[in-house]
């Protein structure tokens, strides 16, 4: 075992406040480093209280291994001095340790460059990790973060390419949605496979985890992967032969036209395996033109994630969208007899009594104009997203298993608040009765979102 240089770095606090507040040496870390000389290994330790000023006396200087105990109160500091170390020196191993870091591990590697995060005691853990005779991942008591490879072109068609169609559970989902339908078969109950054909989406939307999803497995931003044309031609060539019942193809990637020149080259493939299709993209991308090659192919659906009718709610989420491209993608769709069905969230922490106005009248005027709109009433949390991340607005919680979570954000205006608890109590009795007078047991979210638009204006004239 060589020896190693090892920096151990007490818990941050403001300039002595440790000595003012507790008057006493970091112990943990005093104890970690003793164990670790005992075994041969060179120690420093930065004490913040009454070391010098950090970059006095270790910026010239190299490490193998470093240590940070964490506390509460200081986490922030913390994380950023660790962003620091970590650019000072890039090869050592970063450990966070301390109650902290162990109850508080995701967040921790979610939010700094530390390689592992210590669960108790640091003494074995620290000389396991000196010692360099074992990976971090197999030293108990290690939670450690160890990057994924970023995922390929040619990887993700590796994956696509493995798969077989029979196999996976789509007959028993095919009699279950005719069951639903009524029996008949139409549009909405035929045989259909869903294709997910790139990776993941880089835009910026406030409310989404999937943006950071790779950046955080990856440890670095990931560029999008796709399929190519020909192994979508592939694809739909073995779904034909492992599942000739299929009548549709649902695209259903964040963005289906990755890029414009793929979709081109998709349009005679689509064409010859003359299937009816489905598609999921980005109004950005979306042009005339490619709504009419879309439609000369088969595609009677494609949805768009506009997430809300005002501008200025939009432009909040980070989803900038041209107001009268949406408008355009309605007219283009209904004229080659697509169905443009767009995905709005209702009640979004920036929304404003005028916005749910907006969202009242133009929902209903690109419904009068054959859009088909399915509605999200609630901005829902997940983790990783920007809005749960920087949590700048309020949140409403739920028992998950007994324990509380976050659930969904609420408005920051008091009276969009205050609608958006009528709407939430008065839909579910809302739902029941407008089914009951269409005698329709099952319904889908682009039936729903005309109700509850229905209901969001008798709400509105009734507080007005
Ligand atoms: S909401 Fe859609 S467009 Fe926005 S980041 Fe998520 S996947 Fe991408």
């Amino acid at each position: 075992m060589s020896k190693k240089r090892v920096l151990l770095v007490g818990p941050l606090s403001e300039e002595h406040a440790g000595i003012e507040n507790f008057g006493i040496p970091p112990l943990g870390v005093h104890r970690i480093a003793a164990y670790l000389r005992d075994w041969g290994h060179d120690v420093d330790i930065y004490d913040c209280n009454i070391s010098l000023p950090f970059d006095e006396i270790y910026k010239e200087k190299n490490f193998d291994v470093i240590g940070i105990s964490l506390l509460n109160e200081p986490l922030g500091q913390s994380l950023q001095f660790i962003r620091k170390l970590r650019e000072l020196y890039p090869k050592a191993k970063i450990i966070a340790g301390g109650i902290e870091a162990s109850l508080n591990y995701q967040f921790i590697l979610d939010h700094s460059p530390v390689d592992a995060v210590c669960l108790a005691e640091g003494e074995e853990v620290m000389h396991l990790i000196c010692n360099g005779e074992f990976p971090l991942g197999v030293i108990e008591g290690l939670v450690v973060k160890n990057y994924a490879n970023p995922i390929t072109n040619d990887k993700l068609w590796d994956y696509w390419n493995k798969v077989d169609f029979s196999k996976l559970g789509y007959r028993e989902y095919w009699k279950y949605t005719k069951k639903i339908r009524g029996g008949k078969e139409n549009h909405l109950s035929e045989p259909l496979v869903r294709l997910v054909t790139s990776s993941h989406c880089l835009r910026n939307c406030t409310y989404c985890s999937t943006r950071l999803w790779h950046l955080q497995a990856c440890g670095s931003k990931v560029p999008v992967a796709y399929l190519s044309a020909e192994q979508i031609d592939i694809l739909l060539t073995r779904i034909k032969k492992q599942l000739p019942e299929t009548k549709q193809i649902y695209f259903v990637d964040d963005n289906f036209i990755v890029t414009r020149r793929r979709i081109y080259n998709l349009v005679p493939i689509l064409k010859k395996h003359s299937f009816h299709y489905r598609v999921q993209t980005s109004t950005n991308m979306l042009t005339e033109d490619i709504v009419k090659n879309l439609a000369e192919v088969g595609t009677f659906h494609i949805t768009c994630g506009v997430e809300n009718a005002s501008a200025y709610v939009r432009d909040s989420l980070n989803k900038h969208q041209d107001e009268q491209k949406i408008e355009d993608i309605i007219r283009w769709c209904v004229s080659s007899k697509i169905i443009p069905y767009y995905l709005i969230i209702l009640f979004t922490p920036k929304t404003r009594i005028e916005d749910l106005w907006t969202n009242y009248t133009k929902l209903n005027q690109w419904i009068t104009k054959g859009a088909m709109v399915s509605i999200e009433p609630l901005e829902r949390i997940y983790r990783g997203a920007i809005d749960y991340e920087n949590r700048t607005y309020d949140m409403e919680y739920r028992l998950v298993d007994g324990i509380r979570q976050p659930f969904i954000f609420l408005p920051e205006s008091s009276e969009v608040r205050a609608i958006m608890r009528r709407f939430k109590k008065e839909w579910p009795e809302y739902q029941k009765k407008k089914a009951e007078e269409k005698g329709v047991e099952h319904f889908y979210k682009g039936q729903t979102g005309k109700w509850m638009i229905e209901l969001l204006g008798d709400i509105l004239r009734d507080t007005e």
